[in-house]
Formats: structure tokens, sequence, C-alpha cells
């Protein structure tokens, strides 16, 4: 049960990407961070995910084994994809070189099944020539379907802007009745009472327990390791500590193997830490190899670096 996990202080989720839509990055990731002990994988809402990350946990032979669902309101970059004005193009290559998810292929084609929405792109072109743009589904029909089929965790990054769309969102989220729901919040938008009254508004419906905060840092920032990047997300956990509200408190966006560090040195002590832009980066040199399947030597390597940064954030010994 994911609630244990929570409970014990020993909740850990690979975060696949929200935007995530390539199936076999997500079976590799699932497959390596399963075997170095992760139970917890986070997805974005399409079946076709959630059937591959399954088939990356069989592989992986281990068992009991989660999957939570992140579904974004309006405004949230995580549901966002970049596109490239082919007028303004300079085919100098520097978006490609600096994608973390290989989306991008010379000179300017977008694989938007690969594209995670971080917008790291627009930020290197030197033209101005990339835009991101929202892609929202509907989730109607593809949420009850998805926790029918093993969806464990529904999730709600609250980062955008859209009241309306973030309330018929968390709506449909509950009458899915999934084992837990979790809301994902960062600072961006709302200030701190905000968030926090927002947040009390949310969970007044659900039982005690049942839902994870999700404290969130800067979303997809997470591509260092040192304490700086993970400072935000720290911040943030201490905001919903402070509250004491019934609820677990879990940290994303720009986690990284320094961030249950700092948290006890601030006198945190979370439930769980979600990590996304660190953990798919260590293993990217083994994970895009073609012959990843075939090469257990690169397995090996790949599930080493995974179960380290696990371990980092289970030690110090929790409270
Ligand atoms: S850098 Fe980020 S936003 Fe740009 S294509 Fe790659 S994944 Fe998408
Ligand atoms: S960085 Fe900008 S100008 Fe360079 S190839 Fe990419 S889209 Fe074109």
């Amino acid at each position: 049960m994911c609630v244990d996990l929570l409970q014990k202080n020993r909740f850990f989720k690979l975060v696949c990407g929200a935007g995530n839509e390539d199936v076999e990055s997500v079976k590799r990731h699932v497959f390596v961070y399963a075997k170095a002990g992760c139970k917890v994988f986070d997805l974005s809402a399409k079946k076709e995910i959630l059937e591959s990350a399954k088939e990356g946990a069989e592989l992986s032979g281990m068992k009991n084994i989660h999957y939570c669902i992140s579904v974004g309101i309006k405004g949230d970059p995580h549901i966002s994809k970049a596109g490239i004005n082919n007028s303004l193009c300079l085919k100098c290559g520097n978006c490609a070189r600096n994608c973390p998810n290989n989306a991008i292929c010379l000179p300017n084609i977008i694989d938007e099944k690969k594209c995670i929405g971080c917008g790291l792109c627009t930020k290197k072109c030197p033209s101005g020539a990339i835009s991101m743009c929202e892609k929202d589904t509907d989730i109607k029909e593809v949420l009850p379907d998805l926790v029918k089929n093993g969806a464990d965790i529904l999730e709600l990054h609250i980062m955008g802007h859209d009241k309306k769309d973030l309330d018929y969102k968390w709506k449909l989220i509950n009458e899915c009745n999934p084992q837990l729901t979790s809301i994902c919040v960062d600072r961006k938008n709302m200030g701190n009472d905000e968030i926090l009254k927002c947040i009390s508004k949310m969970i007044e419906p659900r039982k005690p327990y049942t839902t994870i905060i999700q404290a969130d840092g800067v979303p997809m920032s997470g591509g260092e390791d040192n304490y700086k990047t993970t400072l935000q997300a720290v911040a943030m956990a201490e905001i919903i500590q402070n509250a004491n509200l019934p609820v677990y408190i879990v940290l994303s966006g720009g986690t990284n193997s320094k961030t249950m560090e700092l948290c006890h040195q601030c006198g945190i002590y979370p439930n769980g830490v979600a990590i996304g832009s660190w953990a798919r980066k260590i293993v990217k040199p083994y994970l895009s190899l073609p012959d990843f399947w075939r090469n257990t030597e690169a397995q090996d390597r790949a599930v080493e670096l995974a179960s380290s940064l696990i371990q980092t954030n289970f030690n110090p010994p929790l409270k």
C-alpha cells in the first residue's frame, strides 16, 4: 500500500514526466528505478503509458509497484509542448543539444510525445523561434479507466491560473475514488496564504490523510545536484508542515540527492520525495543506448546510480 510507504516516510516517487508520452522511455525508466527500489511512478494520463510502465515493472521482477497519474490545469507548464517557427529558425542546433529528453531531431523537428514542456529550448534559442503551446486533453473518459487499470494516486497540479479548470478537474479526480489523491503546489502564481487556503478547501470533503501535498520548489528545475536547486522545494514543504494539515508531505521540483539532508538540517520531516529531472538525467547515458535491453552492464550501472539516489533520500534515518 502507498499509505504504508508514506507513514514510514519511505515514499520515493520517480517522475517520468506528466507530459512524457514516450512509451519506450517510460518502460526503461520504470524497469531501472523499480529494480533500484522505487515503488511509485508518476505518469502522464494515457492508457498506453500506464501499460508501458507496467511492462517495465514486470520486466524488473519487482512487486508492489504503484502508479500516480498527473493531471495539469490550464497554465501548467507540465501540459505544454514546444513548437518551432521555421521561418525564424537558424538551424544552429542549440535547442536539440540542450533538450533533456532528446525530443528535438536536428535540424528542428519536435517529437511531441517526448517533449515534457520544460521550456529549456526556448531559453537556448538565439532567434526566439520556439514557443510553448498548451496541449490540454480531456481526462473525463481516461481517468476512471486508469484507476480501474491500476492507478493508485491521481495528482492535480494546481500551478496554473484557471480556477474553474481546477474545480472541474479536482471534482473529476475525486469522483474516480482513487486510493490517494495528490495536490502539487508551487509559489509561482500564489502566495503562501493563498496556497494554504486553496489546499484547505480542496481537502475539506476528503478523509484525513488520504491526500498528499506535493511541495514543488520550481517545476522541472532539478537538472543539478546541489543545495540551491532543492532549496525552494524545502521552503515550500516548510510552509505545508507548519500549517499542520491532515495530509502527507512529499517534495518535488528541484529535488536531488541533497533534498532529504537539507530537509533535516532545516527541521523538515516529509513523508517522501519525488524526483524527475535529476533522476532521469543520471541514468540518461545508459537508457538512451540503442542496445539497452541486451546490455546488462548498462542496465546494472543505471540501477546502481538510481539506487544510490533513492538511498540518499531515505538517509539520514527519518524521524
Ligand atoms: S527542451 Fe524541454 S520543452 Fe524543449 S523540446 Fe525538449 S523537453 Fe520539450
Ligand atoms: S535553437 Fe532556435 S534557431 Fe537554433 S535550431 Fe533550435 S529553433 Fe532553430
